[in-house]
């Protein structure tokens, strides 16, 4: 069976042929989870093959090499497995399929005019040190092109297509988004980039129970998968479905490779006993069951926008029956990577600015901003009235002065208690530290704003101030120092 490809795939190899004609040996192909990444490599292959050249396609874990196999083996291209005791080693075969994990124990690159590395977002020294030799034509396929420093291995990226387009253009599903509730990470520690895990894990059993009954709500009954944030975790949440009567399977490292391809098989199957997968990263990568109607999002992420668009991309891929993919979201995840992800899907890595999608604080676009439907907890684009329940948004001009702050008005119905009290706290103390009320309402609001990064439930002017207690008061203190440290920099340079 030929390859039938779609216009953009075709697009892509247009762009990747031109690079290689322009003498670039490293090229990035970037394209959106479920745009058919391995298809196109796959077209690719067959192509190198037929010219009687050898190839290799490397994937990133070892369990995925019988997945990527099956796929050849669907478009009927012949090729070996490079992998021990591998009933399919055939050295001799012009196409390889084998791990990255295997070459980087075995030192040796197979030989071969052509490379395609898979999830090449995550740089491994093997490949770095094999794409700087120069030796061969390397592909490196994402749809997660965020890796500092990905530029630099691959100098150029080819990026035909969007998440957004392909929704638009029925290739991918349409999803809302629920974020009913999420864990309070006041005062977290953070270990390189991320909340500590343990603690993490502390504060997102608090809304396990949540998670449960939303999904019932919002659910469907469909297949889902539910990220958690570490095995303790993913065993509560399993034992919560459990209680309510769905059957669901922890899908984590501590579960033997053998019994997950098992589950695997079951969970693919349009009628499976199985409702879903409770996993913490094992299924981020290859994992594809396109009839899945659920993403759960219940490990809060403060980083990792890749980890999140991988996790996002598993629930858009179409279907039949399949008229949306429901997003629930208990991490917080949505809200907090809202703009970076809503410029990646509609404008694609093209328009990314690297730097600039890394630093979110620098970035605020007054579309980008969304509300959360305090009716059906919907989380949308800002706009007059929800568009999933229909809930019409009380026109309060008073608290609209300021363009893209519409946010202010709406509450976000899951802030922690703490940020809840802290509020009239700082409005009066804004208004003891300035006599004009516009003036402290926009000191009392950037200050909530700047401490807990969003803005406050209630109006400015609607709020009763309170006393503000010592902890409030000092936070004021230091944000003082910092403005004006931050204000004699930009002034002495
Ligand atoms: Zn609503």
């Amino acid at each position: 069976m030929g390859i039938v490809l779609r216009q953009y795939q075709e697009a892509a190899i247009e762009q990747i042929r031109n690079a290689i004609r322009a003498g670039h040996r490293n090229v990035l192909l970037c394209m959106p989870t479920g745009s058919g990444k391995t298809a196109t490599a796959s077209w690719l292959i067959d192509a190198c093959q037929k010219k009687l050249k050898r190839c290799n396609f490397m994937v990133d874990r070892i369990n995925l090499v019988d997945q990527t196999s099956a796929v050849f083996d669907g478009y009927g291209i012949a090729h070996g497995i490079m992998q021990a005791g591998n009933p399919r080693w055939k050295p001799y075969e012009r196409v390889q399929v084998c791990s990255i994990q295997t070459i980087s124990r075995r030192g040796i690159w197979p030989e071969g005019e052509l490379n395609i590395i898979d999830e090449c977002h995550t740089v491994h020294k093997t490949v770095r040190d094999k794409l700087a030799k120069g030796d061969a034509v390397n592909i490196g396929l994402t749809a997660t092109p965020f890796t500092e420093g990905l530029g630099r291995v691959y100098p150029v990226m080819v990026n035909v297509t969007t998440t957004n387009q392909l929704i638009r253009d029925g290739y991918l599903s349409r999803y809302r988004i629920f974020a009913p509730s999420e864990p309070d990470m006041t005062g977290v520690k953070v270990v390189n980039g991320e909340w500590e895990t343990h603690e993490s894990s502390n504060r997102a059993l608090k809304v396990v129970g949540d998670v449960v009954e939303e999904y019932l709500k919002h659910g469907n009954g469909g297949k889902f998968i539910c990220s958690a944030v570490d095995v303790r975790h993913a065993g509560a949440l399993v034992e919560q479905f459990q209680a309510a009567g769905i059957y669901c399977a922890q899908y984590t490292y501590n579960v033997p490779d053998d019994v997950r391809a098992e589950m695997i098989a079951e969970f693919r199957k349009p009628d499976s006993a199985i409702r879903g997968f409770v996993t913490v990263t094992a299924a981020s990568k290859g994992f594809d069951i396109p009839d899945l109607g659920c993403v759960i999002m219940a490990r809060p992420l403060r980083k990792s926008l890749s980890e999140f668009i991988q996790l996002f991309g598993r629930g858009l891929r179409t279907a039949p029956g399949k008229e949306e993919c429901i997003i629930l979201d208990h991490s917080g995840n949505c809200k907090r990577f809202w703009d970076d992800f809503n410029v990646f899907f509609e404008s694609g890595a093209d328009g990314l600015d690297r730097k600039r999608i890394r630093d979110r604080k620098k970035r605020k676009k007054e579309e980008d901003s969304f509300i959360l439907c305090p009716e059906c907890k919907t989380l949308h684009k800002v706009m007059p009235f929800c568009p999933h329940c229909g809930h019409e948004y009380p026109k309060r001009a008073a608290v609209q002065h300021e363009a893209g702050t519409l946010e202010e008005i709406v509450s976000t119905g899951t802030n922690s208690e703490r940020t809840q009290a802290v509020w009239p706290q700082i409005v009066s103390w804004a208004l003891s530290r300035v006599n004009d009320p516009g003036k402290a309402r926009r000191l009392a609001l950037a200050r909530y704003r700047s401490w807990f990064d969003r803005w406050p439930q209630t109006a400015f002017e609607e709020t009763k101030p309170a006393a503000p207690l010592k902890l409030v008061i000092n936070k004021m203190k230091q944000m003082d120092i910092a403005y004006a440290k931050a204000r004699r920099k930009a002034g002495a340079s």
